[in-house]
């Protein structure tokens, strides 16, 4: 295809973000894509030869490179090799894939469960294979994008109601006709703004209406529950969701998405979602990895008592310097800009000053609630978290985005 002389859409769109990029890039505003050179001790990393405090990792418990689940991932390459070959239904199941799904079963407290090859990929095969045509799904309005395709795909009537706000859910549960099947789907920490869905309220709805409950916990395993098992621990609140999801790429230091559930879901996705029957099965590295690493959650508590002081300090500190860090209470913590421009700035600052944050700008969440998206983790000493606030404290008085 010649740019220069085609005008139709996808030309239009392909520019547009063209320039949008070398926009951002021409101003030294553009920090996405940065290839981190080493992982270094204390939740730091090397970029461009610089040591930077890392604030944008997911590795929530900061079980990345911990030497157990990095042993267990060596020795399935001994045992297995590095691939699978083909899909899990016909030769592609190992040994390790179902006791990984024996582990998750039990750290979830359900019957069963499955995996698949990453997380964005169960919510769209998970939704689209539960739910079609005539049906209901209801989601939270910031519900996280494999969510709302997820729910496209399926061809489901579409609702969503507005963010946590179980009086408009209710509106729309009781709106829809009483003899459809209904799910209503939430993440179970946001993942842009770290606050927690109201679950009890959401269970006492599903209950009212007859509607199935389906959670993604991609930010909160690991990270909510004394113990650190999830949302129902948090709330101690247990067997009311029909559908615990979750990530392995976050607290979990590997790749690929679970579904937690009773026997009898777990064995209709595994003969009817499409990502499982037609897509490979989780590499034997990774497998072992997840496997390992939802251990050492359990054996090593201290961990998340490490993260709950950091994010205290984090969340408390940011505010008493006058920043705006919306509802969260978790190790998400959203630093409100507004505009786009000031997101941008405010990243620089930080980058410049070796604190690695990232801006999340429009569309990802709306015009105005612009905001670098920090976050915190068991592996940050407490005196680089101070260090990581000052500096984000002088870029603000700077740019004038506090006082
Ligand atoms: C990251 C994330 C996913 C996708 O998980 P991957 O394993 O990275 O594909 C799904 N849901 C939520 C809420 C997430 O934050």
């Amino acid at each position: 295809m010649d740019f220069n002389n085609t005008n139709d859409a996808v030309t239009r769109r392909i520019k547009a973000m063209t320039d949008r990029i070398h926009n951002l890039k021409t101003h030294d505003l553009y920090f996405y894509n940065q290839p981190v050179e080493e992982m270094l001790p204390g939740n730091k990393v090397l970029v461009r030869g610089r040591e930077m405090g890392m604030y944008a990792s997911y590795s929530y418990l900061g079980l990345v490179g911990h030497p157990r689940i990095n042993e267990a991932a060596k020795k399935a390459v001994d045992k297995f090799g590095t691939g699978t070959n083909g899909v899990r239904t016909l030769a592609g199941t190992l040994t390790i894939h179902t006791e990984l799904e024996e582990t998750i079963a039990n750290f979830k407290h359900a019957e069963a469960a499955i995996t698949y090859t990453s997380g964005y990929a169960t919510n769209l095969t998970v939704i689209s294979t539960m739910m079609g045509r005539g049906d209901y799904v209801f989601s939270d309005k910031i519900n996280h994008a494999s969510i709302v395709d997820g729910c496209l795909m399926s061809g489901a009537e579409f609702r969503r109601f507005r963010h946590n706000d179980m009086e408009h859910l209710e509106g729309l549960l009781k709106n829809a006709p009483s003899d459809v099947a209904k799910l209503v789907i939430a993440d179970s920490v946001f993942s842009m703004d770290g606050d927690i869905i109201d679950l009890p309220k959401v269970v006492e709805l599903c209950k009212k209406y007859n509607a199935w409950l389906m959670i993604d916990e991609a930010h909160s395993l690991g990270v909510l529950g004394e113990k650190g098992t999830g949302i129902e621990e948090h709330f101690n609140l247990y067997g009311e969701i029909d559908i615990k999801m979750g990530t392995l790429s976050k607290t979990i230091p590997s790749v690929g998405g679970y579904v937690a559930a009773k026997q009898e879901i777990i064995t209709y996705l595994r003969h009817s979602s499409r990502a499982y029957i037609f897509s490979a099965a989780l590499p034997p590295a990774q497998a072992a990895a997840a496997n390992e690493a939802f251990k050492v959650i359990l054996d090593e508590p201290w961990r998340l008592e490490r993260l709950n002081q950091n994010t205290k300090q984090f969340i408390g500190g940011l505010k008493s310097l006058g920043f705006d860090t919306l509802l969260t209470e978790t190790a998400i913590v959203p630093v409100l800009c507004g505009e786009d421009d000031m997101a941008f700035a405010m990243t620089r600052e930080c980058q410049h000053n070796d604190v690695f944050v990232l801006p999340v700008v429009s569309p990802a969440v709306q015009e105005g609630l612009a905001r670098l998206r920090a976050t915190v983790t068991a592996a940050h000493e407490p005196s680089e978290i101070e260090r990581a606030m000052d500096i984000i404290g002088v870029a603000g008085k700077k740019l004038g985005l506090v006082k």
